[in-house]
């Protein structure tokens, strides 16, 4: 396979993110969103899909956390430099933002696809001499700053991201794929560049038209309290009135304020939710568009641990070009994939005792709960009973947890769920032992979804669009044990490749209840069968790789974005 489109105008989609993760040690990203955008990019690489991706830079990053003994989080800013990972691009332009001229660069990163085709990547920047110092400091932070901070930065990267591609010759972009509605924006431009900026107050249906048959939209949050939105004013002071007549004319502006996820909706010929379920919720949640629903993946080759791959290689070498070969996993022997696993556990106990200081012993089960500490994820939804815990792990087996997860900086009730983890650690120490890992990132997510031995997910349904941790895990073997949202209610084969808590029915939701399941799995199906029957035990982990690591994958969701979202890309299709 050749690098057919590394000309610019030879690209025919951009993929737009708020975040991408692009490498672990690069903080671009802070959660499952960034992730979702790199691991794709990364399988469009090795299929070589003309695609180029567009976000921000943030040279101060999300942040690093830091815990003290209560679990009380402080944040750093994560401040790195991107000329010493990132390739300088001469092209500026300029964008009218609140009633100044602001430049905007961009630099490139390139990703490399395992056939050598490219995927470039750019990463704008406003922190120019010629700027004012407060637009300077634009693209210096994710997700941080106030709303008209979010705003301006949110109008970088759809409209200044849309200009951008054009100075630089991508001139032949067929698909503008708004990855969330944070980049909705860049609609606005699509349609000043067809009428010019003082007349998008009179855009006619034709030209809405002109741009929705260019634009694609990934919707990924599930309730509408979450959606991006800024007041009408707002948006006035920050493109300015004559733009933002537009909204009016498209009805994106209910109650006086700009929705983006709206917006996106309103201007794409083809919207998605992120896993069958989440296209059934958005459906109901926006009646009138055609949401349809392609389920999120990870990259199979960057989420395999070490141990893993090596096993891989030897059964189904081909399973890094077309990872539907794991699929065969099926026959592997099963002392095998627990050998594998075995060094997959030790190397993460090794990296726990070197940032901790907690010696966890490799014979006992080990749980791991990891993702952002958001309230709806329910760090502590394991800790409702905790005599119970200690009674299980006293009369059953054994078993030791291991948390990470950062809380947004103004997330307080995400704060106090990490001090909640940590007092529960107090109470059940000589019992259960539990540690919380700082600053989880990448690297911890990958040395957690291969080394433990079951992937704990308990989110508030239907919060949980997806998810893509537990398909990290299933890679690496690791079973899920789970409330049945998001990608879940497809991935879990009941004692097959993990467990369910509580049912899909159980409606309205019940903590207790779900506690209860939680723990009846642990004590009367998932202990047992770890100590007592570990044949059994590897089975599950075998059937976790065929029947999941082979289809919860990028790879897979790339190929259904280029079967059903795309145009113009038929010879980069697989198959
Ligand atoms: C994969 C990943 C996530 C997403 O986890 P979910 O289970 O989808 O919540 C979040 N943060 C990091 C660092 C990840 O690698």
């Amino acid at each position: 396979m050749t690098d057919s489109s590394s000309l610019p105008n030879e690209r025919r989609v951009a993929y737009f993110s708020m975040e991408i993760a692009l490498r672990p040690d690069l903080p671009t990203y802070s959660g499952g969103l960034g992730v979702l955008a790199g691991d794709m990019l990364r399988s469009a690489a090795d299929l070589a899909v003309p695609i180029v991706g567009v976000t921000l830079v943030y040279r101060k990053g999300y942040f690093r956390q830091r815990l003290d003994a209560q679990g009380n989080q402080q944040e750093e800013p994560a401040i790195w430099k991107p000329e010493e990972v990132l390739e300088p691009l001469t092209t500026v332009i300029w964008l009218e933002l609140a009633g100044r001229r602001v430049q905007i660069r961009a630099w490139r990163y390139t990703l490399t696809g395992i056939a050598g085709a490219t995927v470039p990547v750019y990463l704008l920047d406003t922190d120019l001499p010629e700027n004012d110092p407060a637009d300077r400091e634009l693209t210096d932070y994710l997700y941080g700053g106030d709303q008209p901070y979010r705003l301006r930065q949110e109008a970088v990267l759809g409209m200044g991201g849309v200009k951008i591609l054009n100075s630089l010759g991508h001139t032949s972009i067929e698909n503008y794929h708004l990855n969330e509605g944070h980049s909705a924006l860049l609609t606005l431009a699509l349609l000043e560049q067809r009428i010019g900026s003082s007349r998008l107050g009179t855009a006619s249906e034709a030209d809405i038209e002109s741009v929705r048959q260019r634009c694609v939209f990934t919707t990924h949050t599930p309730v509408p309290a979450a959606f991006d939105k800024f007041p009408r004013e707002l948006v006035n002071q920050v493109i300015g009135a004559d733009r933002a007549a537009v909204l009016d004319v498209t009805a994106c502006c209910p109650d006086n304020t700009l929705n983006m996820t709206y917006l996106a909706l309103r201007f794409s010929r083809y919207i998605n939710g992120v896993a069958m379920h989440h296209g059934e919720v958005s459906r109901g949640l926006f009646p009138n568009y055609p949401v349809r629903a392609i389920t999120n993946g990870v990259h199979a080759v960057t989420w395999a641990a070490p141990k893993f791959q090596e096993l891989y290689d030897r059964h189904v070498p081909e399973w890094r070009k077309d990872n539907l070969y794991l699929r065969y996993v099926v026959g592997v022997p099963l002392e095998e994939i627990r050998e594998a696993h075995a060094g997959a556990k030790l190397a993460l106990l090794a990296e726990l005792k070197q940032a901790t200081g907690a010696e966890f012993d490799p014979s006992i089960l080990t749980i791991a709960f990891a993702r952002r500490a958001a309230a709806y994820k329910r760090a502590d939804l394991l800790f409702t009973d905790l005599e119970r815990l200690k009674s299980i792990a006293g009369h059953v087996g054994p078993f030791q947890v291991i948390f990470g997860g950062k809380a947004h900086p103004h997330d307080n009730e995400g704060k106090e769920m990490i001090r909640g983890v940590f007092r529960a650690a107090q109470s059940l120490a000589g019992n259960v032992k539990v540690v919380y890992i700082p600053d989880y990132d990448m690297r911890w997510a990958q040395l957690m979804t291969s080394g433990a031995d079951l992937w704990l997910n308990t989110p508030h349904r239907p919060f949980e669009a997806s998810g893509t941790s537990g398909m990290k895990a299933a890679l690496n073997g690791v079973p899920s044990l789970s409330i049945l949202d998001g990608w879940w209610i497809e991935g879990c084969v009941e004692g097959s490749t993990g467990w369910a808590i509580g049912k899909e029915e159980d409606l309205p939701e019940d903590h207790g209840v779900e506690a209860a399941s939680l723990y009846d799995k642990l004590e009367k199906v998932i202990l047992p069968l770890f100590y007592r029957r570990p044949d059994g035990f590897a089975e599950v982990m075998r059937y976790t790789i065929a029947l999941n690591g082979s289809f919860f994958n990028t790879e897979r969701m790339m190929d259904q974005y280029l079967s059903n979202a795309y145009t113009g890309c038929a010879n980069h299709s697989r198959g």
